[in-house]
Order: C-alpha cells, then structure tokens, then sequence
C-alpha cells in the first residue's frame, strides 16, 4: 500500500501519530467489522444474531459491537429487516457527544446534515431522547434516495429525509438543538479499508475539501439554536479538514469547545481541539470528532404555529387506515392516494418544514388508499408502527433468502 508521501509528510508531529505504526498497520491491510444494533427491533444479545462469531462491545457505542469475523451481509435476512447496520466502529463515537451533552429527558431536533448513506442517522435515531425530530438531509439527489431506503429499514418514525443544499437551512433561524455535519472530505481515515482511494488523494484537493468543510458550516449555523451543539466530523487525517476547521468556528462563529470524557484504554487521542482515531491506537478506522456549543444569539424557542393545516382523511378511511397501525397518536396524511403516519406531537412543524425543505421521505409511509382498503407500503412492515394484530408469518432463514432474491417460495408449512 503506498501511501501518498506529502500525507505522511503532514502528519509528522500531530498528537498519535507514529509514523512507523501508522504505515505498518496500513501494510498489515487487517479488515475490522463491527456493526450496530437496532434497539427498536431486536432484544436479544448480539452474540444470538451471529451465531459462530464472536462479539466484543465497542466501549463508546452501547449497542456497536466487533465481529470476530465478517459473516455475508447480503445473505442475512436480519440485515435485509433492519436489525442492526453495518458500521465502521470509529463512526459510532458521536454518541459520546450526545449522550456527555444532552439531557436525555428532553426531546430534540436534530439535524444531520451529510447523512447518506446514512449511518450516524440510524444511529441518531437509537439514541436520541424519545419524541424528538431527526431531519436527516444528503444533498446528491441518488445519495439521498438511499439514506431513504436506509432510514425506512431502520423502522422509526420521527424522521424527515431532505433532499437540500446546507444553505437552504439558514431559513430555519435557530430550529436545531443539535446538528450533526459529518462532512465530505479528502477521506485518508478509510485508505487501509479502501486502497483504490489512495490515488484520489492529493494536497489540493485537502485545501478544497477545508474551504467546503468553512462553506458546510456556515451554510448551517443560522439554523442551529443558541446554546445548541454542533458535531463536526470527518474521516480525513489532514488539520486543515480537523483541528483548523474547529479553530475557525471558534473564533469566526465564536463557538465553544466542549470536551468529550473518553473511556480509558479507548486509545482515542485528544489533541485539545477535537478527538482522533488513528488505526494503530483504536479498533477502528481514522476519524475526527469535536463537539461545539453556540453561544451567540439569544436563547428563544422556535415554536410553529399552524399555517395552513395539512388535509385528513375521512373517518371511515382513518378507521382502516388504523387498523393497520400500532395503538396511540398518529397524524395520518394524505399525499394523494398515499398515505403518511406522521408523529402528532409534531404535525405543525412538519407541515411548516415541508414548505421550507425538499422532502423525500416523511414519518412513515402506510401504504396506498383504493377504495376501502389500505395496500401497505413495504416501509409501514419495516417499521416500528406496524399492528401487533396484522398477521405474521415466520419464515426459515433458507425461504426468507429465497423470497429476498425474488424467487418464487413455497410458505415452510
Ligand atoms: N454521515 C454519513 C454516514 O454516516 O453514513 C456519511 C456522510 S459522508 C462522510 C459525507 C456526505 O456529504 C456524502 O453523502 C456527500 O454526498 C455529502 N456532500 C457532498 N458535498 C456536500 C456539500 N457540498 N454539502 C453537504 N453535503 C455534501
């Protein structure tokens, strides 16, 4: 593996970095696999999913998880169920943040503002304090269709998928308690997993991903609260993407730095403006993390009053729309013959969103009205709403597989 030259050559003195370790752990090539559970789905221990393979815990992700070997993914119908995600273990650390600097009690709203394919957001969705909003935003159209698909397995409801630019967000003057800019970047962190990047990689494009990493931030920060968090990340080793990128919030957005209180032995390093994962100190691939706090601005809660009130459906149509949903309070919206399960507590605002916003996805989607039936959406039966009383079928893991590479199946009984 030849690493780029002028990379190393950069690295040289930053906190970690050992010039000898880092490119031998690159040359040793070893592959890590690590995933993350679905809470909402699965109950059991890890170790029941995985059978034959070894879990070891991941000490910043209550619910990541080594795996001793990589099993095929494609062929688990629990993969296909959303039960857990496959997930690089040092891309799991912005739970810390969360978990160190939110109380756990209040509902957020959170934007995260890279999200596809959508990792942090499926994991966002785990962790955030019950009744909150996750507004989970990619820019590239394809990109943004397969955050959707990820965020449909996943199976929770409170979420918003957008399809928008960061500065489509400075409408939204002070909406987000947290927002979460995992940031395009020159990508170093993922050589040992990825080697093709390798020759991707140069110095300029370092300085241009920096100047998008300045234009990214500042595109959002109007639509972060006073006294919000913003997580910054990247999967870049290079400063000018890491601890200079901090060092401008701090001092052009007048940002505070808050520090992260790191498990010990977890073999991250803190460099004072920000926290590093380097491969040959952490199980994990290279990444940066820092956590900000606004502090301009005047503290006043954003609160969205109805406009114009979305349409309902009838009641007879509400009725068996209903029969296919979990018990409790439940916006459903009609998109012509479609229809939305929206959280209730957060109706005016979606509907104030929907104005500003490009959505792709929404709530839940229950499926389709024709006449007086409800034809389910695949994404009602992901997710976490689906009616106990809708009937059930178990199938063998063999049939589940068959039915997944759409073959004809015969029910196992
Ligand atoms: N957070 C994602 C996850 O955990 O699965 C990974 C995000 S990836 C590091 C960065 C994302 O930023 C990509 O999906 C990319 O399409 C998007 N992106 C590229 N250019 C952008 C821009 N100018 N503004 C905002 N996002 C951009």
């Amino acid at each position: 593996m030849n690493l780029p030259p002028a990379l190393l050559t950069s690295l040289i003195g930053l906190p970690g970095y050992e010039a000898g370790a880092f490119t031998a752990v690159h040359e040793a090539g070893a592959q890590l696999t690590s995933i993350r559970i679905n809470p909402a789905k699965v109950t059991n221990e890890a170790a029941a999913l995985f059978p034959g393979i070894n879990t070891t815990p991941i000490p910043w992700a209550e619910k990541g998880y080594y795996l001793s070997e990589r099993p095929s993914f494609t062929f688990d119908p629990l993969f296909h169920a959303g039960c857990y995600y496959v997930q690089e273990a040092s891309s799991m650390l912005p739970e810390l943040a969360i978990r160190q600097h939110t109380d756990e009690a209040t509902p957020l709203r959170v934007l995260d503002l890279c999200a596809a394919p959508g990792g942090k957001s499926t994991h966002l969705q785990s962790i955030l304090p019950q009744d909150s909003l996750l507004v989970s935003n990619e820019v590239i159209r394809s990109r943004a269709g397969i955050l959707k698909d990820n965020m449909i397995k996943w199976g929770s409801a409170n979420v918003v998928v957008t399809n928008n630019d960061p500065a489509d967000f400075s409408r939204l003057q002070h909406y987000f308690d947290i927002i979460l800019a995992d940031a395009p970047c020159s990508g170093s962190g993922l050589f040992r997993r990825d080697p093709d990047a390798i020759s991707e990689w140069s110095e300029n494009n370092v300085q241009l991903c920096s100047q998008r990493q300045q234009r990214i931030l500042a595109d959002a920060w109007p639509a972060l609260k006073p006294g919000g968090l913003l997580i910054y990340s990247t999967c870049s080793y290079s400063q000018p993407e890491d601890e200079a990128i901090v060092q401008w919030m701090i001092k052009e957005l007048k940002a505070e730095y808050l520090p992260l209180q790191l498990a010990a032995g977890s073999g991250i390093t803190d460099t004072g403006h920000g926290y590093r994962c380097w491969p040959h100190l952490v199980a994990g691939e290279g990444f940066f993390i820092a956590c900000l706090r606004k502090t301009t601005g005047e503290e006043n809660d954003v609160i969205y009053k109805w406009k114009e009130k979305p349409a309902t459906l009838n009641k007879q149509q509400a009725a068996v729309v209903s029969a296919w949903i979990r018990e409790g309070d439940h916006f459903l919206l009609p998109n012509e013959n479609t229809i939305y399960i929206w959280p209730v507590n957060r109706v005016a605002e979606l509907a104030a969103l929907r104005l500003q916003l490009r959505f792709v996805y929404s709530g839940v989607l229950a499926g389709e009205l024709v006449r007086d039936k409800l034809i389910p959406a695949h994404a009602l039966a992901m997710s976490t709403l689906l009616s106990k009383e809708v009937k059930q079928y178990s199938l063998s893991k063999e049939t589940a597989i068959q039915y997944l590479q759409r073959k004809e199946f015969l029910p196992d009984d």
